[in-house]
Order: C-alpha cells, then structure tokens, then sequence
C-alpha cells in the first residue's frame, strides 16, 4: 500500500466559519513600488554599446567561474540543446555578500526576469545584478502554474538525493559542481568553501508547486539554442554558473541519466556604464548597522 504523505495534514476539525475565513483578502506581503527602480532605459541603451570581452563555456554536468566588473554586463546563452543552469552570485571583494534568493523572491514573486534584481543578503541587502534582457518572458505562467528562473528550487546536492534515495552520493548535483569550481577558483580546498553555495537562480528552469499539495515541480525547460538571460553587474561580481546534470529538467536529476548540454557565459562591456549609474564601490555604499 502507498503511505498517504499528506494524511496528516487533514487531521483537523474545520470551524464552522472555515469558508468565510479562507475568504479573506490576499496581501502582497512585500509591495515594490517604494524599491528604488532601475533605470532600464539607461541600461537598454548601455546594451546597445556591448562589447564580448570573455566567453566561458561551462561543460555539461560541471561548474564554471566568471568576474564581472560592476557596470559590466553578462549574458548567459542555451548552445546546442536545451539546459538548465543553477547560478551563485558573490560579491567578488568580499564572497561574505552572497545571493540571498529567499528575499529575491519575497521581493519580486517566484520566478524573476526583466527589470528584476538579485539581492544580497544582510546586512548589504542591496542589489548585486539587474536582469536587462530574457527571450523567454514570453512564456509568462502556465496553466499549471509553472513559469522559468525561479528563485524556489535550492540546488540539486548529493545529501538530499541520498535523504531520499539512500543510494550514493552523486557528486555532479550543482551543488557539488558549484563547489568544486569555487574551490578551484580560489584554490581553497573544496571543505573550506562548500559552506559558500548558497540557494540559486535556476535559469531557464521551468518550476511551480502542485495546486494540490504545493509540492515543488519541474517541467521540460522551454528553452532553445540561442535564448539568452543577460544581467547587469550592480557591483564587482564573482559568478558560478552549474550545468544541472537534470538537462532540460523534464524528468530526472542527480543522476547521469538525463540528456545534458553546454551553457555559455559572456562577458560584455559598454562603451559607457549607463547614464546616471554610480559604481557603489566608488561612493562607499554600505548599509551595515555595526551590530
Ligand atoms: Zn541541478
């Protein structure tokens, strides 16, 4: 017999005002309108100035490490199939300043694209990358309730494939790809840095929760050749980029089973940073409270 997991979520006696109760009004627990805005017309036109200054290609089931300066811009490209890629974000003066994707998402929804931005975690909470350009907002939310980049998966890890499998440790999970490419980066050994990885942007990853039992789901990745995320560096960015060993994330990961392709990082530099943007390495931003 298959264990029911929800039953004992149903082990309650609803009151009797239950209906009027589920009734009450929705409230945007975070509204962004009071968020200072990004000047996306300054940074189209910056777009219009790109020159490519590195490419990296990051091979399937592996990691890669790429620097932006801040006023840069990156792009991160599908080549030759479909595939998902689990990105981390320091700070690159200080990988102390990470992406806190929690607050990511309790700012700008489950999934983000343009004109949204990557958040650092506290005390900076300030924004890291601004997302300038995605061809994939044109897939909005599905009727399952799925859309892509969602900032609500953690990362694929060889611990939790274990947790539910009990079977080996499968050490091309992003988590372990993530870690090792900081460790060669840094050429710290892989211990000293594993505690960096930190929760992703799953890009092109298409993703939402059952309607149902709000359960985490993956579905095939709409992404084809040529599609690209491109973001601009709101500070001097080190960035890790995983290939996800699940591919386009239609049925399998933590496992050598699914089909898994390259994603290409570029690295893009304006002939101007965008008009009225100050790097806030140059002014002394910091916002920390000195507890
Ligand atoms: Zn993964």
């Amino acid at each position: 017999m298959i264990r029911d997991p929800f039953a004992s979520r149903r082990d309650s006696t609803p009151p009797a005002d239950a209906a009027a109760r589920r009734a009450a009004p929705a409230v945007i627990c975070y509204p962004t309108h009071t968020l200072p805005a990004p000047d996306m017309a300054a940074y189209r036109a910056a777009r219009e100035t790109l020159s490519a200054r590195e490419t990296i290609v990051v091979p399937p089931r592996e990691a890669g490490c790429f620097e932006v300066p801040a006023g840069w811009f990156f792009r991160i490209r599908s080549i030759e199939g479909p595939q998902v890629g689990d990105l981390n974000l320091f700070n690159a003066r200080d990988r102390s300043e990470r992406f806190y994707s929690g607050k990511t998402r309790a700012l700008h929804g489950t999934h983000i694209s343009t004109g949204d931005r990557l958040w650092s975690g506290f005390p900076r909470l300030r924004p890291m990358a601004t997302i300038v350009h995605d061809t994939l907002a044109w897939y909005g939310i599905d009727a399952d309730g799925g859309a892509v980049h969602d900032v609500i998966g953690t990362r694929c890890d060889p611990y939790t494939h274990h947790l539910l499998s009990g079977g080996d440790n499968y050490h091309h999970c992003c988590h372990s790809n993530l870690t090792r490419a900081l460790a060669r980066h840094t050429g710290q050994p892989v211990a000293n840095v594993e505690a960096e990885i930190h929760d992703v942007l799953n890009v092109f990853m298409c993703t939402g929760f059952t309607r149902d039992t709000g359960q985490y789901f993956m579905k095939a990745s709409p992404v084809r050749p040529g599609d690209f995320l491109e973001f601009f560096a709101e500070i001097d960015l080190l960035g890790v980029l995983s290939a996800c060993p699940g591919g386009d994330c239609s049925s399998t990961h933590s496992s050598d089973a699914a089909r898994c392709h390259p994603l290409e990082v570029t690295i893009l530099e304006p002939q101007a940073p965008p008009a009225g943007w100050r790097s806030p390495h140059m002014n002394g931003y910091d916002r920390s409270h000195g507890m």
